[in-house]
């Protein structure tokens, strides 16, 4: 049964299959920024490419399957928020990397083959900005950074299909931002290989091409890493749809003028988690960590399987409530298992959730499809065709069920109230008392037929 999935370049539903001759599918995710906890937007995008891994591997064979997923541990933000909290660069990407890591574990992500981090390659970074230099790709400004010359290679923007006067514009607003970058660059699409060392950087700094010490551009490093632990040619690159462009774009130009080759065979980009319908931000108050979720009395389980209830390549919006409905799907789950006979059953009992998932990832209908037929009963199923559709998608049922946190007395007296009034549409009551609520810490969650409630965060 072929996997196939929607290509970003060509636009276009492609079969995924190994090109090397050794038959092992090399596969590149672009991995988090360690400055603060990974948000559980970044872990859609990582549960997503944890399927895909899944499934290439049931496909293919475990040991044909090669992923390499980077941790990018210099950059502006992490520099920025070990110059606030006064400690050497390394010790705060060493503690967001173990928490990036537990939160993983939790959502039960299978780790990546290779997991290299961009300071551990600052001399594979450094050789091919010297290459892009002496092939007349890359340029000294004054300052002594490296720049990539867009103009230089034809092939800019096929994958983002932007077009030179766009790409004009959203650089002269970047480079507004950047005023000192865009004062040094020869063209403000150019983009930085190598930034020279600045006083803000403190001891953050390596010796870059020809000598310059500074630190490399963020773009260089996948491009780096990739054609280190993969090769010039990779079989699939992934990644949220916000690395499109510029990042995706500027990798293809820095790897495909070094080294002469196609760099990536096929593009896909997950999309992005919404949360009550916006976008996630500290300042709207709806961004949430796994953490924030398990102390709300949720289990990791119950993230990663709401985080498939979406169609991977269109925006999901998560609510507490879907919460509730992947905690009971979880459940039911759980049950069906244990009534089902270790073998005897059909192989072939769950291939219309395995159809799902090889066309272009679509979990959602996989997850209809399994429920259907969880739905019918366990008759001709056995647990190990069962226990494959729970790998596929990476379900633990024997994760611990949490323990809810209980509302006070008077709070659940006061959600009654709310509750009664919202019957009888009594909406300045039932207002006035969610402003109670909120002042006790907690929040009402309202579905049709009852209500939740839940601590509010810290
Ligand atoms: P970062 O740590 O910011 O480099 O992001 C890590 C990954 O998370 C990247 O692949 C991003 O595209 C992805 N990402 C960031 N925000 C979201 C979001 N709200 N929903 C889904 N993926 C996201
Ligand atoms: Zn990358």
């Amino acid at each position: 049964m072929a996997l196939r999935l929607f290509d970003s370049l060509s636009r276009e539903l492609r079969e995924l299959k190994p090109a090397h001759p050794d038959g092992v599918f090399r596969f590149y995710t672009c991995g988090p920024t360690v400055y603060a906890p990974a948000h559980i937007g970044n872990f859609r995008t990582f549960v997503v490419n944890d399927v895909l891994r899944r499934l290439l591997e049931l496909e293919l064979g475990r040991d044909k399957v090669k992923h390499v997923r980077n941790v990018t541990d210099v950059d502006d933000k992490t520099i920025k928020r070990a110059r606030e909290e006064r400690r050497p660069l390394w010790e705060v990407t060493r503690e967001w990397t173990d928490k990036f890591h537990a939160d993983c574990a939790a959502l039960n992500c299978l780790p990546p083959h290779v997991e290299p981090a961009a300071t551990e390659h600052i001399r594979e970074q450094v050789d091919m900005i010297e290459v892009l230099m002496r092939k007349g790709n890359a340029y000294r400004a004054a300052d002594g950074s490296v720049y990539f010359k867009v103009s230089s290679f034809d092939h800019y923007g096929r994958l983002s299909r932007v077009k030179e006067r766009e790409l004009q514009a959203s650089s002269a607003l970047a480079g507004k931002v950047h005023a000192a970058d865009a004062d040094e660059k020869e063209d403000v699409s150019d983009f930085a290989l190598w930034k020279a060392w600045k006083p803000e950087d403190g001891d953050v700094q390596w010796p870059g091409p020809e000598a310059t010490s500074g630190r490399p551009g963020w773009h260089i490093e996948c491009s780096a890493m990739s054609k280190k632990h993969l090769g010039d040619t990779i079989d699939l690159h992934t990644g949220g749809v916000d690395l499109l462009f510029p990042h995706h774009e500027n990798e293809i130009a820095q790897s495909e003028c070094c080294n002469g080759a196609t760099f990536a065979r096929h593009w896909y980009h997950s999309e992005f988690l919404l949360v009550d319908g916006k976008k996630m931000s500290k300042s709207l108050g709806n961004l949430y960590t796994l953490d924030d979720l398990v102390a709300k009395g949720f289990s990791p389980m119950a993230l990663r399987y709401a985080l498939l209830t979406g169609h991977p390549r269109k925006q999901l919006n998560f609510t507490l409530d879907s919460l509730h409905a992947a905690e009971s799907a979880l459940a039911t789950l759980r049950a069906y298992r244990a009534t089902l006979p270790a073998a005897g059953g059909a192989p072939d009992a769950f291939s219309t959730v395995f159809e799902n998932l090889h066309d272009d990832l679509n979990t959602p209908a996989a997850l209809g499809a399994f429920f259907s037929i969880v739905n019918r009963g366990s008759g001709g199923i056995d647990a190990a065709a069962f226990d494959r559709v729970i790998f596929a998608l990476g379900l633990k049922l024997d994760a611990p069920v949490p323990v809810k946190v209980q509302a006070p007395a008077a709070v659940n007296a006061i959600a009654e109230r709310r509750w009664a009034a919202k019957q009888i549409k009594d909406f300045a009551t039932a207002d006035a008392l969610r402003n109670e609520l909120t002042a006790a810490g907690w929040s009402m969650l309202d579905r049709k037929d009852g209500y939740s409630l839940e601590p509010l965060k810290k």
